[in-house]
């Protein structure tokens, strides 16, 4: 198992954000989480990504323990946050090495040039990147997420505010970094899920509401993932 969530909860204040959500995400899979805005998906994320603490219960990446073992599990993680932060100020290349000094990665010129190419980053590399359109932004956000080669990615909502042609190119590319890692992917959008996904889970008020959906089973038969979506996130 990649990520094993146990009876995870997360209050912030007296809003309790997570109650009771548990999941496991087997290696190599890409796993959609999906759920309306405000069902805990980045909270959870958070939590799995060691940014924040859980206010009870167990998570573990690769066998490692995200409050015990943080530094390990840290290692064996790349994240990309929602809404995408980065230094605008700084130059690609710039932001990529300072990233990749962070993790202490060996000939790190040639790992950033790797990494630029392997996002297609080639023909804006130069640029600082307040000038790039989003869909280069988020290119520069994967390759950060990936410079440490670890095994698990965990991408809050990834393609969210691209425009058409830029989201089939981060859709590809994702389904092509997926094919060697473990990919955790939230996202409200279905057919996101139906085009690059293996599993989904459903969260919604902080709960777990649908569970490993086989997405490519659900694909063949006449149930749609929306149809699912709408039951069991309904407030009738
Ligand atoms: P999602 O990513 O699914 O939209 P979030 O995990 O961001 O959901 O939020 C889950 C719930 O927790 C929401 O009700 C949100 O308002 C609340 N929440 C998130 N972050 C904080 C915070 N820092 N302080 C207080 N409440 C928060
Ligand atoms: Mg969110």
């Amino acid at each position: 198992m990649s990520i094993i969530a146990e009876n995870v909860t997360k209050t912030y204040g007296n809003q309790q954000a997570l109650n009771g959500v548990s999941f496991q995400i087997d290696k190599g899979q890409i796993v959609g989480f999906l759920g309306p805005n405000g069902a805990g998906k980045s909270t959870m994320m958070k939590i799995i990504t060691c940014y924040i603490p859980p206010t009870s219960g167990k998570v573990s990446v690769c066998g490692f323990d995200v409050m015990e073992q943080s530094i390990q599990a840290k290692k064996h993680i790349g994240y990309l946050p929602e809404l995408n932060p980065l230094y605008t100020d700084m130059y690609v290349r710039e932001y990529l090495s300072f990233i990749g000094g962070m993790y202490k990665i060996q000939n790190l010129k040639t790992r950033v040039e790797e990494m630029i190419e392997t996002v297609g980053l080639q023909p804006e590399a130069h640029k600082k990147i307040e000038t790039l359109s989003k869909g280069y932004r988020q290119r520069v956000g994967l390759a950060q997420a990936l410079i440490h080669d670890p095994e698990v990615l965990i991408l809050d909502e990834p393609t969210s505010g691209l425009d058409p042609n830029q989201l089939v190119e981060i859709r590809n590319l994702i389904v092509q970094v997926g094919k060697t890692k473990t990919v955790m992917l939230s996202t409200h959008i279905m057919q996101e899920v139906e085009a690059m996904c293996d599993k989904a889970f459903i969260i919604d008020r902080g709960k777990i509401v649908a569970d490993n959906l086989d997405v490519k089973e659900l694909a063949k038969g006449n149930l749609k993932l929306e149809e699912i979506f709408k039951k069991v996130t309904s407030r009738d």
